[in-house]
Order: C-alpha cells, then sequence, then structure tokens
C-alpha cells in the first residue's frame, strides 16, 4: 500500500533544534510502511524568523546532505511514490522565505519544493494567518507568488492561513488549493482547524485536506488516539470527502503524539481504526495515499 504524509518539521528540527530526537527517521518510515514523506522548510521560531530565507537554504542544505550522505531518495513529485520504498519531497512552511520574491518560487521549484504554506503564524508579504485575525485576504504581492506556483504545479497550501485568504483560494486561484495538516473545526474549536463550509469548498473545488495528527488541533481535551484521528477523517468522508482527505502527521513539529500514534511507525494504527469503522480496502488505500496523489494529477501533474 501506497501511504502518504505531507507534512513534517525533521528538516527544522535536525538543523534548528538539535537537543530534540527526530522520529521521522528512514527506520520508522519503513516500518510504518510510508512511501512518501513531505518534509518541510519552515520559517522558524525563536529568533530563526529573523533570517527566513537563510534558515529555508539551511534546511535544504541539510536535505541535500541526508540525500547525498544518507541515501535518502528525493522524490520529484507524489506520483513517483512506490510501496515498499521511501521517498522524500519538500514543501515550505511560512512564504516569508520567499521574501515577496516570486523568482524565489522559481529557485524553490529547482530544490524540489512543491507545495508551499503560504503563511505560518506570522503574517508576510502574501497573505495573515488564522492565528493573526481572518480578515485580510492575499495581497497583491502574494498573487504574483502564486501565480509562478501554479505555473509550476506547486499546491497552495491554506494550513495557518486565514478565513479570507482562504476564500481567497478557493474562489480567484487557478488550481485548486490544499491543507496540509489541518483538522476539523466542528470536532475541535481551533483556530487552526477547517469549518464546514472551508471542508465542502475545498471538497467541491477539488482540493485535499491532510489530517494533522496534534492532541491539541484533535481534541479539545487535548488527548488524543488513532481512534480519533479516524474520526476526523470519518467525518470529512461522511461530507462526501473520501476522495479529498488523508494523513498530515506534522511530527517533528508537534509538543505532544495521540498515544498510540508516536511516531511514522504507528500509522497503520490509523488504518486499522477506519477498518473497524467499515471502510473498505479501497477506500483505506485512497486515504492512506491515492488521494494525494490524484490531487496532483489535478494539478497537472502525470509522471
Ligand atoms: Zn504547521
Amino acid at each position: 500500500m501506497i501511504i502518504c504524509d505531507t507534512h513534517c518539521d525533521v528538516l527544522y528540527t535536525r538543523v534548528f533544534q538539535p537537543e530534540n530526537k527526530p522520529v521521522v527517521t528512514p527506520e520508522n518510515l519503513q516500518a510504518g510502511g510510508i512511501s512518501l514523506q513531505t518534509c518541510t522548510l519552515f520559517s522558524g521560531t525563536d529568533g530563526v524568523e529573523k533570517y527566513p530565507y537563510e534558515a529555508g537554504i539551511k534546511q535544504y542544505r541539510e536535505f541535500r546532505r541526508l540525500v547525498e550522505e544518507e541515501n535518502w531518495v528525493q522524490a520529484n513529485s507524489p506520483l513517483e511514490a512506490e510501496d515498499g520504498k521511501v521517498r522524500y519531497m519538500l514543501s515550505m512552511e511560512g512564504g516569508e522565505i520567499l521574501e515577496g520574491r516570486p523568482d524565489r518560487v522559481e529557485e524553490f521549484y529547482r530544490y524540489g519544493v512543491r507545495m508551499i504554506a503560504l503563511t505560518w503564524n506570522r503574517e508576510n508579504e502574501i497573505g495573515t494567518p488564522a492565528k493573526v485575525r481572518s480578515e485580510g485576504g492575499i495581497k497583491p504581492a502574494g498573487w504574483d507568488i502564486l501565480r509562478v506556483m501554479a505555473e509550476h504545479r506547486m499546491a497552495a497550501d491554506t494550513s495557518h492561513l486565514n478565513e479570507e485568504g482562504f476564500w481567497d483560494l478557493i474562489n480567484k486561484h487557478s488550481q485548486p488549493p490544499m491543507a496540509s495538516h489541518s483538522c476539523v473545526r466542528e470536532l475541535c474549536d481551533h483556530f487552526r482547524n477547517l469549518r464546514d463550509d472551508q471542508i465542502k469548498a475545498m471538497i467541491d473545488r477539488g482540493g485535499w485536506i491532510g489530517i494533522n495528527f496534534y492532541p491539541t488541533f484533535l481534541s479539545p481535551d487535548g488527548r488524543a488516539d488513532a481512534c480519533l484521528i479516524a474520526q476526523h477523517i470519518d467525518y470529512i468522508c461522511q461530507m462526501g470527502g473520501e476522495k479529498h482527505v488523508g494523513l498530515g502527521s506534522d511530527f517533528d513539529g508537534i509538543e505532544t503524539t495521540p498515544i498510540d500514534v508516536e511516531t511514522p511507525a504507528d500509522v497503520p494504527h490509523i488504518l486499522a481504526e477506519l477498518r473497524r469503522r467499515g471502510y473498505s480496502e479501497s477506500d483505506v488505500q485512497d486515504i492512506a495515499g491515492l488521494n494525494f496523489i490524484e490531487y496532483y494529477k489535478r494539478l497537472g501533474w502525470n509522471s
């Protein structure tokens, strides 16, 4: 089975938080049967945010080192995902890494970045995050960046973005947007989660949602397990989103984990919960990874 995970912070952890031991390791990915692990270049916190571009480059250099010295295999797109092999795809979290420059989109595309979360939790040249305020849509410089992203078939990631920015992307962007690591707001009322009308719009527009494993986004009491992750997935499926949902763990970027999903090796527990809820093997395969691949086909990827 092909399993895709659309968000983790292993590169940031390795470069800027060496005291933390990453859980995204080749061994854990292999054990969990993950075929495609998306690794983000994060704009940073704790002072790193003062030099976001350099921070992004440092994480990219660490990725190159892992490819060249530790045999990590880079995927050019999710379509390269293959059962039994672990591949890594790059994304970006926090468009301030681009410093408002469309030419930087080209640069990071050359490095293999295939998805950009337009904001993290700080306002930037592109837009405003949900954490700051819900008003304020995509800015003119943001549209210049989004146009170049669309030319390169890069996914516009709305995780962290505010509501007005989200609706701008739904209504005005040439490509269907996605949310790489967000959950269902009706099940857990957190600003990082998607409201029902947003989920419906994502489904209608041909977008995609990766459920985050962070207990704070999954449950009002901050306690979670594989069953609860399956419940968020099931909620989206009940809305007609069985072809538009999957997994966006956020491993190495979250302070706590569900009790039985501590590392990528535990991802099969979530799939087992879906089967227990009556999902067919074909549905489970879609949610595990095929939906994410199909989403990239809608962006224009065919190889
Ligand atoms: Zn995030």
